[in-house]
């Protein structure tokens, strides 16, 4: 059996919240860990998890990684996170509505410590029933005063630590004749391809669904390739912009590029694989590093929403990635130790003078 408190010790958390509700059949939980730059933030996430351990050693997980990435993007936030057990029962509109409701009023006596927001398996309608109980959640629609869809605002940032990196690796401040590979052509994936080409970016992509490949380049005019081929595409940039665990044993031999660098959570299936990367020569753009954009922009919902002010955040993962790749240079560590530095940094408490 897992060994939460054994885990909690390890990791930091501050905080872990069993939400149980019987009478709705809620089976939740919420971990807050860390709040010393400001509230956890980070999204609910509804999933059919095989077990409660799987539950909860994913919302450990998940939240950690929320502190880091506030960490390094600059933000007054910490990390935190919430998880839903999926039953299936959930598919009933009412019963959904129970649940998020009894959520959203557990999320409200934490006053705070925990700002909730949408992802995997929850939609803005859920958020915006968590929001009847709640004044604690980001990434209302536009039409609610919230600031919308997050994922164009990701693509700009992903575009962004992209354009550093070809500066730094190629030499170049143009996409134009640049190759990238993108996987995934979902909200962020075809959003990015379509920065790209309209910047003279050479695009393939790929995606399991034939419809949007077919879509994406009846549209845009890109060259689509099938879904295991994308890794052995030769390329300055591959993009993952679709699942975690993609950059593993299996794949590191195929990829032909200099760079990795997409939307995707978790790209690294194990700690190990970044650090193959960088004895490989890849430059990898650390996920949650290049892929803050989305929570840059929803961060600017707390202080009322400013597209300009927040499109101007989003742009500065220029200079994070920018300061990452330079790092890891001068200390000849890999990029993704380069990131952990930057958010730990930040992280520990202020040393007092003299
Ligand atoms: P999405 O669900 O809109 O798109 C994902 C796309 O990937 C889908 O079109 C799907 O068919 C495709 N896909 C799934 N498995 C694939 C495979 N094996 N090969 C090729 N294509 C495959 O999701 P999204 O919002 O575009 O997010 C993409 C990734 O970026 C996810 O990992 C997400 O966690 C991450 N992310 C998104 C945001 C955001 O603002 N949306 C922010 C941060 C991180």
């Amino acid at each position: 059996m897992f060994d939460i408190e054994k885990y909690v010790n390890e990791h930091g958390h501050e905080q872990l919240i069993d939400c149980n509700d019987p009478q709705t059949g809620l089976r939740a939980w919420i971990a807050i860990h860390n709040t010393k730059l400001g509230p956890g933030l980070g999204g609910i996430r509804l999933w059919n998890y095989e077990s409660a351990d799987d539950a909860l050693l994913d919302v450990l997980r998940l939240s950690e990684g929320m502190t880091y990435k506030a960490a390094v993007a600059g933000l007054k936030l910490g990390g935190a996170k919430a998880v839903i057990l999926g039953d299936g029962k959930e598919e009933d509109p009412r019963v959904r509505r129970d649940r998020f409701r009894v959520l959203g009023r557990i999320v409200d006596d934490l006053k705070g410590r925990y700002i909730a927001a949408e992802d995997v398996g929850t939609t803005t309608d859920d958020i915006i029933i968590v929001r009847e109980e709640t004044y604690h959640v980001v990434g209302l629609p536009s039409e609610v005063g919230g600031s919308g869809d997050p994922s164009p605002m990701t693509a700009i940032g992903v575009l962004e630590g992209q354009r550093a990196l070809i500066k730094e690796v190629l030499h170049t401040d143009r996409f134009k004749g640049v190759r990238v590979s993108i996987q995934g052509l979902g909200k962020v994936g075809f959003s990015l391809a379509s920065r790209l080409v309209a910047e003279g970016a050479y695009v393939i992509a790929t995606d399991i669904n034939p419809e949007v490949c077919h879509m994406t380049s009846e549209k845009l005019g890109i060259r689509i390739v099938k879904s295991d081929d994308i890794y052995n595409e030769e390329c300055e940039i591959f993009a993952p912009c679709a699942l975690g665990g993609v950059i593993n044993d299996d794949t590191l031999v195929s990829l032909r590029c200099r760079i990795v660098a997409g939307s995707a959570n978790n790209q690294l299936k194990e700690v190990k694989h970044g650090e193959i990367l960088h004895e490989m020569g890849i430059v990898y753009a650390v996920d949650y590093v290049i892929n803050a954009g989305g929570l840059i922009n929803v961060s600017h919902e707390m202080n009322g929403y400013d597209r300009e002010k927040a499109l101007a955040d989003v742009a500065k993962i220029y200079d994070t990635i920018m300061r990452m790749y330079i790092i890891a240079r001068r200390d000849g560590i890999s990029e993704q130790s380069a990131a952990h530095k930057m958010a730990i940094e930040r992280l520990l408490p202020e040393v007092a003078p003299g």
